[in-house]
C-alpha cells in the first residue's frame, strides 16, 4: 500500500536481555535510569524474571565486537544495582541488539478495502511502551466500526478518523521522548535534568490526571 519508505533512524541503538532466577525489591515498579547518551531500564515480568534494556547513541548498523555483555558491564559499570548483575547474569548469546528506527507518521491508513492497524500504520520507538497498546486499540475501534457503521467503506472511514491522531501523536512523541533522554549537549542535559526534578514538586493527583489521558482509553 505504501510502496518503499525511508525509515527514520533515531540515532540510538538498543541492547535486550532476560534473566532467570533473579529477585529484585519492589516487583512491581518498572525503572529507567539515564546518563549522558546512554540509559537502562528493567522490569520483572513473571516469577523471579527479569527483562532489561539498555540504549545508547550509536550509528545505524554498528555491531558489537565479540562479547555484548563484557562491553555493556565496562559500559555500565559503576551505575546502581542490580544493573552489573543484570549483565552477568545474562547469557551472551542471548542478549539481542536492534537499532531503533520508526517511520514518520502517515495520514492514511485506508485505500479501498485495504486497512493498515499496529504497527503497519504507525510503528514507532519503544520509548514510551505503546506499541502494542495501540494496536490492540485500533483493534478495538476497528471491531467497533464494522459493528455500528451499515457499510465497510463507512466503517473504515470511521475507524481511521478515531484513531489516527491519538496513534500518530504516540509516534511523534515517543520518538521526541528518545531525543531528550539522549541529549548529547551537556548544558542541555542539566537544564532537562533540571526541570524533570521539578516535577517533583507537581502533586501526583495532577500528575496521574495528565499521564490518565495517554493509558486510559474510551471506546
Ligand atoms: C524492544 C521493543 C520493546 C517494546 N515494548 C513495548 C511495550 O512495552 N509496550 C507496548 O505496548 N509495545 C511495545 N513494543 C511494540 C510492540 O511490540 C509492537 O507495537 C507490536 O508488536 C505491534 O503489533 P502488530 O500486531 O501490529 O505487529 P507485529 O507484532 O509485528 O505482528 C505482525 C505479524 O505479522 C507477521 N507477518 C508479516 N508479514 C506477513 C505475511 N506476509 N504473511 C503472514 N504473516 C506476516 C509477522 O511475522 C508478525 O508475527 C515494543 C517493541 C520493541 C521492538
Amino acid at each position: 500500500m505504501r510502496g518503499d519508505e525511508a525509515l527514520r533512524h533515531s540515532g540510538q541503538t538498543s541492547w535486550r536481555g532476560l534473566v532467570a532466577g533473579l529477585e529484585i525489591d519492589e516487583p512491581h515498579r518498572v525503572r529507567e535510569s539515564w546518563g549522558p547518551g546512554t540509559r537502562f531500564g528493567f522490569v520483572p515480568v513473571g516469577v523471579n524474571h527479569v527483562y532489561w534494556f539498555a540504549v545508547a547513541n550509536a550509528p545505524a548498523g554498528e555491531r558489537d565486537e565479540a562479547d555484548p555483555c563484557r562491553e555493556l558491564r565496562v559500559r555500565f559499570a559503576g551505575w546502581h544495582p542490580p544493573i552489573d548483575q543484570l549483565l552477568a547474569d545474562t547469557p551472551r548469546e542471548q542478549i539481542i541488539r536492534t537499532d531503533i528506527f520508526d517511520r514518520p507518521p502517515i495520514n492514511c491508513w485506508v485505500d479501498g478495502r485495504t486497512v493498515l492497524l499496529g504497527d503497519a500504520a504507525h510503528p514507532m520507538t519503544p520509548n514510551m511502551g505503546m506499541g502494542a497498546c495501540q494496536a490492540i486499540e485500533d483493534a478495538v475501534v476497528l471491531a467497533d466500526a464494522l459493528a455500528r457503521e451499515p457499510s465497510v467503506d463507512a466503517a473504515l472511514a470511521r475507524y481511521q478518523t478515531r484513531r489516527i491522531s491519538r496513534a500518530n501523536s504516540f509516534v511523534t512523541r515517543s520518538f521526541r521522548f528518545g531525543q531528550l533522554a539522549h541529549l548529547r549537549i551537556a548544558p542541555l542535559r542539566w537544564l532537562r535534568d533540571r526541570a524533570l526534578r521539578s516535577f517533583r514538586l507537581v502533586p501526583s493527583r495532577l500528575v496521574s490526571r495528565v499521564t490518565a489521558r495517554d493509558f486510559e482509553f474510551q471506546l
